[in-house]
């Protein structure tokens, strides 16, 4: 495991209140959310060091396999809406960087996080481990199928741009669960799932996003 204290400079500190002021303004108040992005040292790992000043911004980031580490701001959104999250199984789909699953994971919550580029899931997954993460299981695989076998989830967050719902991530939710998801083609809306009953859902819509699409079937 990496010395995260001595790596973390006053000067990343510092970037990271200010990062957390500007989402702070934009209408984040979930203290929880907030005190857990300023604990994750963005800077560290999910960034290359020629793109440093970069790492703090609020915006998206290209992460190689032509997909990006999310803006801050849209994890801490999709983080909010799943509430409280501490002791719960929570699936992500889209490891991507392995930046929402480490809030989750300051959080407190139990997190499973599949990837459906080997590359990417090969990368993240030791870089998580080597942060300190050991509540985060990756998993390479496509989205679209969720994980059957740690199922039934919490929560599910999906932070790629999903087409439809699919069908296999309601019926992986605990009745009452949460799933977050992000649906629409050019732009998405964010939706948010309950699920109600063993035949029934109900949907809550919010803003709106833009996100990489969630593609089927794994990439190598
Ligand atoms: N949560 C990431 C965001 C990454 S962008 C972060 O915090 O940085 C979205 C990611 O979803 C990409 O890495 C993309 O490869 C992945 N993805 C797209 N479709 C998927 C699918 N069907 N299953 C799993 N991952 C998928």
């Amino acid at each position: 495991m990496i010395n995260r204290e001595k790596m973390d400079t006053y000067l990343h500190k510092g970037m990271r209140i200010k990062l957390i002021e500007s989402i702070s303004k934009r209408g984040i108040t979930n203290k929880n959310v907030l005190e857990a992005i300023n604990r994750v040292p963005r800077h560290l790992y999910f960034f290359d060091s020629v793109f440093l000043e970069k790492a703090y911004e609020d915006k998206a980031f290209p992460i190689g396999e032509g997909q990006t580490i999310s803006q801050p701001y849209t994890v801490a959104y999709q983080t909010s809406l799943l509430e409280k999250v501490k002791g719960e199984k929570i699936l992500e789909v889209g490891t991507g960087s392995g930046y929402q699953a480490s809030v989750l994971s300051e959080m407190g919550a139990k997190v499973f996080t599949i990837e459906r580029q080997k590359k990417l899931y090969e990368k993240t997954k030791p870089m998580l481990a080597d942060l300190g993460y050991s509540n985060i299981k990756c998993f390479y695989g496509d989205g679209f199928a969720g994980l059957p076998t740690f199922a039934p989830f919490d929560k599910i967050v999906v932070t790629a741009a999903a087409p439809f719902i699919p069908e296999q991530l309601l019926k992986q939710l605990r009745i009452g669960g949460w799933l977050v998801i992000p649906v629409g083609e050019n732009v998405q809306s964010m939706k948010r799932i309950t699920r109600a009953s063993e035949d029934k859902w109900n949907e809550e819509i919010f803003d709106n996003f833009k996100f990489v699409p969630m593609l089927s079937g794994k990439a190598e």
